[in-house]
């Protein structure tokens, strides 16, 4: 294959890789997503960590047969645009042309934009656990919970919106969703929704070890490295919360399931491939009460191409 850049947007951070065959980059950079500036400050940080990622590899953005955008949002491919980003920017609620804006700044560049759960489980699909598998759903757990469909060995996309697993109520009336609706997956798994809580909780009197790792770590947010340190020290509130992520998360990828009847499903995500296999392992055991064919699961593993995977499928994207 041609060599090609791969771009993962996320909103905590802005992975770029340079990649010509297989999963090992030639070249790769990654920088926090910046949180002022809005869509345009976003799209000069992709553009950076890009030519950084290049250099590495030596070469120039114009040497690359071109650019591959993983984001989150609805993207509309003939226009070049990305709307309702808002895990990424708050400012990002109307639609930004980021496709050209990406083009002007990496000297003329074909940049394509995806899903990015989407490219996430693509990636899987070619090039990692979820390799041969006819059908299959990718989960990514992370600022929120997104999934990505493969049915037959073709991506479902439904009519654009296929896959919002992180949306599937598995409480009735439950807790509010950062959607705004009541009892989603999200609202248990999601980590800004966990955060949220985890600071509810706070200021009714909890104690929890989360925000003091988030200042010795000079963070803003509560990022899955700090969730994974809280669980290592035993912090009530964090197991708490996980618990109920993972809960939440088996449910609601069980009936998912029970709906598709998939071969595999794979985790990962920004919390689930930094809690790893212990934790992809109790999905896998709180699913099965919730399991229609509990005699016949489908195989549960993590993510194989761990924080890479969502590059690697950008770059995908690249024909
Ligand atoms: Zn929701």
């Amino acid at each position: 294959m041609a060599v090609r850049g791969g771009i993962d947007l996320g909103g905590t951070k802005i992975q770029a890789i340079v990649v010509e065959e297989g999963t090992q980059p030639l070249g790769a950079n990654r920088i926090p997503t910046p949180k002022q500036g809005g869509p345009p400050a976003v799209a000069e940080a992709i553009a950076d960590a890009l030519r950084a990622a290049a250099l590495e590899a030596g070469m120039q953005p114009s040497d690359l047969a071109g650019v591959g955008v993983g984001s989150p949002g609805s993207i509309d491919n003939e226009a070049g645009t990305v709307t309702r980003a808002l895990n990424v920017s708050p400012e990002w609620s109307g639609s930004f042309p980021l496709r050209d804006e990406l083009r002007s700044r990496l000297d003329g560049a074909a940049i394509r934009l995806g899903n990015d759960v989407r490219v996430g489980t693509l990636a899987e699909v070619r090039l990692g656990a979820g390799r041969d598998r006819g059908s299959l759903i990718g989960v990514f757990w992370g600022t929120g919970v997104g999934s990505g469909v493969i049915l037959d060995g073709k991506p479902w996309g439904g009519r654009g919106a296929a896959g919002e697993i992180g949306h599937m109520v598995v409480r009735l009336g439950g807790r509010t969703c950062t959607c705004g609706r009541q009892g989603c997956v999200e609202a248990y798994a999601g980590r800004k929704a966990m955060e949220l809580r985890a600071r509810k909780m706070v200021d009714h009197g909890s104690h929890t070890k989360l925000f003091e790792i988030m200042e010795e770590r000079g963070r803003e947010q509560l990022t899955s490295g700090i969730w994974a340190r809280a669980l290592e020290h035993e912090d009530k509130m964090a197991t708490h919360l996980i618990d109920q992520a993972v809960a939440a998360l088996a449910a609601g990828i069980a009936s998912a399931v029970n709906l598709l009847d998939v071969e595999a499903v794979v985790i990962g995500g920004g919390l689930g491939t930094r809690l790893g296999e212990p934790y992809v392992e109790r999905i896998r055991n709180e699913m099965q009460p919730h399991l229609f064919r509990d005699d016949r699961p489908p195989e549960v593993v993590g993510s194989a191409l761990g924080d890479l995977g969502g590059a690697l499928g950008a770059a995908l994207l690249v024909g």
